[in-house]
């Protein structure tokens, strides 16, 4: 099969790697409809971790094409999304809707999607089945539930958003986007976008921002404060991972509210006495997507919402390398990779 490949940083192509074949009894294995290129893939694209060679990719929607003699819940033909991270769903941690920690928990980076074919460990806990084949314009939707929907939705819900509640967003990736789309299904009354793109801010704005805010650090935390009267929201989404992003998180938020972490955290180190006065909640860490998928299937099936429009630039797989590109620059939000 054809398959993307990190040789080293800044350095993607794609080139021939074996078929993957059933390993497990619990393994499937599926043919990708389409895949894309993650904001956390720019971390080693740019070289801030070290990068050898490495399988790339962990977002996916395809069709089973194989299963395992132990896998009960989909079969040969479904089209199928899961988690970028495959869990078994069963353990203590997965019932407590923690499945991207869970005790068997298999990251889907290792075995790269950004491929012709993927084996899936744990398929009856890490894919959800649609009922029937989805309608072609819905698949970046379904794609984007894989990973960046299911993280905003998860950021959002770890923030505490509630109809009522105002809610401020750092970062204007694609998590950050449908962290905006996220507080909105959840009823907030005010949400504050951070971001100083012009195609972001508008696509925020669609995806229910009812404010900008394009200043950053100290200037991003007092234009916040003065939207809210002084206090800080209620709710804080943090989708960048590093120390100015979420200092500015913790500092936008007002004593007793919560922030809601989901950007990789890169080199981020709170000072205590900062925690200790903010008095705020933290709630963060790799999105548990698994438990929200068969929920936000269902919205995008019944065209509720419309995730898929963070994929501002689509491109086969064999140009994956453009694709990087354009992601390192800024030029695209979200590549989508059709395969
Ligand atoms: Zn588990």
């Amino acid at each position: 099969m054809r398959a993307v490949i990190m040789h080293s940083p800044g350095n993607v192509s794609v080139v021939d790697r074996p078929d993957p074949r059933i390993e497990q009894p619990t393994d499937a294995v599926i043919r990708l409809a389409a895949t894309c290129i993650c904001g956390s893939d720019l971390w080693p694209y740019r070289g801030a971790n070290e990068v050898d060679e490495a399988p790339m990719g962990h977002e996916y929607v395809g069709y089973v094409e194989e299963v395992g003699p132990d896998v009960r819940t989909v079969k040969v033909g479904d089209f199928v999304v899961g988690s970028f991270m495959a869990s078994d769903n069963t353990c203590e941690i997965c019932a407590a809707g923690y499945q991207s920690r869970c005790v068997n928990v298999h990251p889907m980076g290792g075995i790269g999607t950004q491929a012709e074919y993927a084996r899936i460990p744990m398929a009856d806990g890490t894919l959800v089945a649609t009922p029937a084949p989805p309608e072609a314009d819905l698949l970046p939707s379904y794609l984007a539930a894989s990973d960046v929907l299911g993280t905003g939705w998860f950021a959002a819900d770890a923030a505490e958003v509630r109809p009522g509640k105002t809610v401020a967003v750092v970062g204007d990736g694609a998590v950050g986007l449908l962290g905006v789309l996220a507080a909105r299904e959840m009823g907030a009354d005010r949400i504050i976008a951070m971001s100083r793109h012009a195609d972001r801010q508008e696509l925020a704005r669609a995806f229910g921002a009812t404010d900008i805010v394009a200043e950053r650090g100290r200037e991003g935390v007092a234009a916040v404060k003065e939207l809210t009267g002084g206090l800080g929201a209620h709710s804080v989404v943090e989708a960048v991972g590093t120390q100015e992003s979420m200092m500015q998180a913790v500092r936008a938020t007002r004593p007793g509210g919560h922030v809601g972490f989901v950007g990789v955290s890169h080199g981020v180190e709170l000072p205590g006495d900062k925690l200790f006065y903010s008095a705020v909640h933290l709630h963060g860490g790799p999105a548990p997507v698994r438990r929200y998928l068969p929920d936000l299937m269902r919205r995008i099936a019944a065209r509720e919402i419309d995730p898929g429009r963070v994929f501002d630039l689509s491109l086969p797989l064999e140009q994956a390398a453009e694709g990087y590109r354009a992601m390192d620059r800024r030029e695209a939000i979200k590549v989508m990779l059709t395969v």
